[in-house]
Parts: structure tokens; sequence; C-alpha cells
């Protein structure tokens, strides 16, 4: 079996949590996801968490919550999955890109302060690899601009910044997770949203299953004159929305799985530092810039390709035939086909972003790997990148 560069870490304890609910009265809409949520937000320090069927729902929801719409510009991060940025095409906005910082390789603030355009009314800032990239200097940027910041933390569950937990931190106005099996917890599918802002979190939870509202207090009548005076059995829809609706079986395995997160992270943190001894000093490889705050979900070297006479792909089927996959975080999203025709974006809009692209290469990282699967990782790469 080669090693892959993430895979999920199922136990049996998760298949009893999952079995137990196919045994129980509720299958979705019932008690696991309330108590997933109430257990994510404990975790993360939020106030409010709203799961979700996965992280791109959750990305859209907290774009349509925030009320960004057609007119607005969202700019995000080009070093990250596609999610991040199709999110603002959902709700009719234009996407937008600022170039990384080549230290974090998250959003260059200080790049976005210069380029600030008057229409952009949303950052999704993205937490590549795990690196928190909403802290105070983007909030203020954002708050003086009238913006808000959506952290895309997909990547990042369990990171802090400046002592708190991504998702509890007063510098986003909503975090969003996403639960796939690469990631660092996995509800199979599954997302989430995190915020302190009670008005933001009740336009979430309202958007997630139709736009339907049982408020009492908010009922308009059907304009027959008539106000009813109970929800039983009725319901209003002021605004359409999504059935964006996370099932029980899955925020049973999401408990799990929180559950074993800080084992998770411990894990991850331990095959990182065994890299970083093991690769430092490397002339054509340079590992990730340490962040103790961070809970590394990608392991991304920077391998010099040129300087070795090798293509990416050549070299990524060297270590195939070592019984080691890898992984390329990411293409730069505006490079790709749609955003070059649409929007007129294309190579140069984002130097650092699209030279980081050249030059990366995700090693396997995933809390289930043996020391020995670290140890072939590691020669499998020696082997290779050195002349
Ligand atoms: C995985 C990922 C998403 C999308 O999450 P899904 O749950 O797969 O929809 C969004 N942004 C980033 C950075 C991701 O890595």
């Amino acid at each position: 079996m080669p090693i892959p560069y993430g895979r999920q870490w199922i136990t049996d304890a998760d298949i009893a949590a999952v079995v137990e609910v196919l045994r129980s009265d509720w299958l979705t809409q019932g008690p696991k996801v309330e108590e997933f949520e109430r257990r994510l937000a404990d975790y993360v320090g939020a106030k409010h968490v709203i799961a979700l069927s996965n992280g791109t729902a959750a990305l859209h929801l907290a774009l349509l919550a925030a009320k960004i719409g057609p007119g607005d510009r969202v700019v995000t991060s080009p070093n990250t999955f596609l999610a991040s940025a199709n999110a603002a095409l959902y709700v009719g906005a234009t996407p937008d890109f600022g170039d990384i910082h080549p230290g974090t390789l998250n959003l260059d603030v200080a790049k976005l302060e210069a380029h600030w355009q008057p229409d952009t009314k949303a950052v999704v800032a993205v937490d590549f690899a795990g690196r928190p990239s909403a802290g105070p200097e983007l909030k203020a940027l954002c708050e003086r601009n009238g913006a808000v910041v959506v952290e895309d933390a997909a990547h990042s569950i369990g990171s802090k910044i400046q002592g708190q937990r991504v998702g509890g931190h007063p510098w986003a106005d909503l975090t969003t997770f996403s639960f796939h099996p690469v990631k660092t917890i996995t509800t199979g599918e599954g997302g989430a949203i995190a915020t302190q802002d009670d008005a933001l979190a009740a336009r979430c939870r309202e958007l997630r299953s139709h736009g339907m509202t049982k408020d009492l207090a908010r009922f308009q009548g059907l304009g027959d004159g008539l106000i009813p005076e109970s929800a039983l059995g009725y319901y209003e829809m002021p605004e359409p929305g999504f059935n964006f609706r996370l099932t029980d079986l899955q925020a049973a395995l999401g408990i799990s799985q929180l559950s074993r997160l800080d084992e998770f992270v411990k894990r991850r943190a331990e095959i990182v530092a065994r890299y970083d001894a093991a690769f430092a000093g490397q002339e054509f490889l340079r590992t990730p810039s340490p962040d103790a705050d961070t809970a590394w979900h990608l392991y991304v070297a920077r391998i010099d390709f040129a300087a070795l006479g090798i293509t990416r792909v050549d070299f990524m089927n060297r270590l195939k035939d070592l019984g080691v996959l890898t992984q390329v975080h990411y293409i730069p999203v505006h490079l790709q086909p749609y955003y070059r025709e649409r929007f007129g974006y294309g190579p140069g809009k984002c130097p650092e972003a699209e030279a980081f692209y050249r030059e990366c290469l995700s090693l396997p990282l995933y809390p289930a790997m043996t020391d020995a699967d670290v140890e072939t990782v590691i020669a499998a790469v020696m082997a290779n990148v050195q002349i």
C-alpha cells in the first residue's frame, strides 16, 4: 500500500457512534447535530456553530448571511482550493485575488491594503496548511472599509492565534470549517460556520434550511389578513435558502472525531518536527516556516525542481515508485480558465502565489502515519533532492 498524502483515521468508537444513530429515531435534524454544534463551539471558543453539509456550503452561506451579492467584490487568496473563490460566484459577487506573503503563504495584508478596491465587501482569508490568516491587522483593514472577514479554516481547526483558537477569536466575522476526509477531522462530507454574532448565526440557521422560519416574532402572514399565533403546522419563508444540512449520522462521527482532535494535532506536530529535522539545511528543499500555534494540516515543501533538473511530475512519479504519494497545493485559482476568461485575470496578477505553485509539493501528513511511514517518506525525498 503506498502512503497517501492524507487520509482519515476511523476507529471502532467512531463506527459505534454512527451505528447508534442508525438505530435511533433521528437520522437527520436530530439531537446529534445540536450536540456536535455545542461541542465544536466549546472547543473553538465560539458563541455559535452551525453545522452544514460541507465546507463549500459553509463559505456560500457565510457570504449570503453577510449579505454579499451582485456589485460586491470578494477578495481571497489564490493559494487555495477552488471553493474559496467559487463561493463569491454563487452569491453573484465578483471574486478577486490578492497575492500571498512568501513567508506565511496566506493573503499579504499590506498588498491587500495597497490594492484595495472600493467595492470590496468581503475578504475570504484562507488559513493555508493550517496557519491562521485572520488577525488584528486584517480585521482593522476590513473594518475601516466596511468589509466582512470570512476565515476559510478548512485547514486550521485546532490552530491558535494569540492564544485563541481559530473560530473563537474576534478577528473574523464568520469562520468556515470542512470535515472532508482529507481534513483534520472528518464527517465524510461536512462543514460548519462559527461566529460570535447572534444575528449572523440566526441568518445562517435559517438559510441552511430553505430560508424557513418558525419564529413567531417574524411571522408576516400570507396576505390574507391573518397572522398565525403558532408555528404548529406553519412556517414562513422571508427569503429563499438552501438545504445545506448535516445529518445526525455525520454529526455523531464528528462528535467522536472531535474528541480525538487534540491527539490528531499532537501526532501531526510530531511528524512535522521529524520532517523539519530531516530536511534542515537542504539546498533545494525549503521546509515550511515554523509556527508553534499552528495545527498543521499540510506539510508543503518548496522544492527547486528547476535547479534539480527535474519536472515536478517526474519527481512525484519517482516518489510514487518508492511508495510515497504526494499532492500539489495549490494551482493558483486566478489562473483557472474560467477566471481568466470571465474576469480577465492571468499570469503576473499574483507573482508570489505563482512562484510558490511552481515549487510546492505536499508530503504525506496524517495522524495514522507510523514512524516507519515517516522514515519511508524522508528516505524517498532525500534520495531525490540532492544532485
Ligand atoms: C476542502 C476545502 C474547502 C471545501 O470544503 P468541502 O468540505 O470539500 O466543500 C474549502 N476551502 C479549502 C481551503 C479547502 O481545503
